[in-house]
């Protein structure tokens, strides 16, 4: 008897115009970051975020520190990030000298709590930002009175949520700069790759300025200020458009998936699922749930058990302040660190079938009463 193909975690889906449109690169030999596929790029994924500009960028974290350079920081500034995100949200900070500071998450999505971003603005903050995790929008409404109220922008890391919504509004429209990423797992890809969104036209020129080594538009070779290459290429952005076309599609299967789980995972009194508010309207990038265990090594056992079945599963992210680069161990976030002990991420891409979502909850509530006792 054959055993069933291993389920991963994630996986890209290139079923539409991709490879057409990556052939015309190669035909044409516009293979850099010169060539049409980037401004449509650009121009079709602004229209998707309903927002007025978008630079391209060559992944998701070179777009996060572009907006964030952008913004002028330097050492001394404090930007509020919340302790459970992926490292990079932090890293873009930490990258122009500035420092993260943390706050909790609230438990139901898993995003930021406005209320601690409340207590942790001081005279130096000079951003706040706000990350879409596992593709639940953060309470944008609530952060943009709170920001507006001390004169202090937001950049969204709107890296894990495209085509999210916070109180009908796109994510990654509501800050003052903010960024996606494109890497092979996300929501859409292109490879590697990112962008930055704006609707401040000052703000794209000194973005696109920035991105391009810095080079005066309008002198060749002519270099005002210390830019960086962050471009992103002509084939990168082939396979983007080609994503952005289904874009959708994709937004539709990943909704099933997460009411497959939900149908299954809900009435489980161990397993805590996710409750996005009824204001948002989540894209669910990786179906992330809360068992009831101890101990992370209890979690970390279970994910083992899955693998040994051909089921590829993860731990939620470690909170910053746990990790030796940001490592505070007087910090308290009764959330974050309640979810990091629990948290497992479940297969969750385009390609699964609700056999499958059959399957893995199936196998992870049998596995579940062992890990725990
Ligand atoms: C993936 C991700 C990024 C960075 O994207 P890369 O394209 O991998 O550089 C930033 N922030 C969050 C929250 C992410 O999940």
């Amino acid at each position: 008897m054959s055993s069933p193909a291993r389920i991963q975690i994630a996986a890209p889906h290139l079923n539409g115009n991709e490879s057409k449109y990556v052939q015309e690169c190669m035909d044409t030999v516009w293979i850099s970051s010169a060539g049409h596929f980037v401004t449509d790029f650009e121009q079709a994924f602004a229209q998707f975020c309903e927002v007025e500009h978008v630079i391209a960028a060559n992944n998701g974290t070179t777009a996060l520190h572009l907006a964030l350079v952008a913004l002028d920081l330097g050492p001394g500034d404090e930007v509020i990030v919340p302790t459970l995100t992926y490292i990079a949200s932090a890293n873009a900070v930490t990258y122009t000298g500035a420092t993260p500071v943390f706050v909790d998450s609230e438990p139901d999505g898993m995003t930021i709590d406005v209320e601690d971003v409340r207590r942790k603005i001081t005279p130096r903050t000079k951003a706040i930002m706000p990350v879409h995790l596992y593709g639940h929008a953060c309470d944008l409404t609530s952060l943009k009175a709170l920001a507006d109220e001390h004169g202090i922008p937001i950049v969204e890391d709107a890296a894990e949520a495209h085509g999210a919504r916070a109180d009908g509004k796109r994510v990654g429209s509501v800050g003052l700069v903010n960024s996606f990423s494109f890497f092979g797992n996300k929501i859409m890809t292109t490879g590697e790759g990112g962008a930055v969104t704006t609707n401040d036209a000052e703000l794209a020129a000194k973005l696109r300025l920035l991105r391009g080594q810095g080079m005066d538009p309008q002198r060749r070779y002519w270099f005002p200020v210390v830019g960086y290459n962050y471009r992103m290429t002509n084939i990168q952005a082939a396979i983007g458009l080609g994503q952005l076309e289904k874009i959708d599609e994709k937004l539709a299967i990943r909704k099933d998936l997460a009411a497959w789980y939900d149908e299954r995972l809900g009435a489980q009194p161990e397993v805590t699922i996710p409750k996005p508010p009824a204001w948002s309207e989540s894209v669910n990038w990786l179906y992330t749930v809360r068992v009831d265990v101890r101990t992370s090594e209890a979690r970390d056992r279970l994910i083992e058990l899955l693998e040994a079945d051909g089921i590829e599963s993860r731990p939620v992210f470690y909170p910053m302040h746990q990790l030796p680069p940001y490592l505070d161990e007087q910090a308290v976030f009764p959330v974050a660190d309640a979810i990091s002990i629990g948290g497992i991420s479940l297969p969750t891409h385009t390609q699964l079938t609700e056999s499958d979502i059959d399957r893995i909850t199936e196998r992870l509530l049998h596995h579940l009463p062992a890990v725990r006792s």
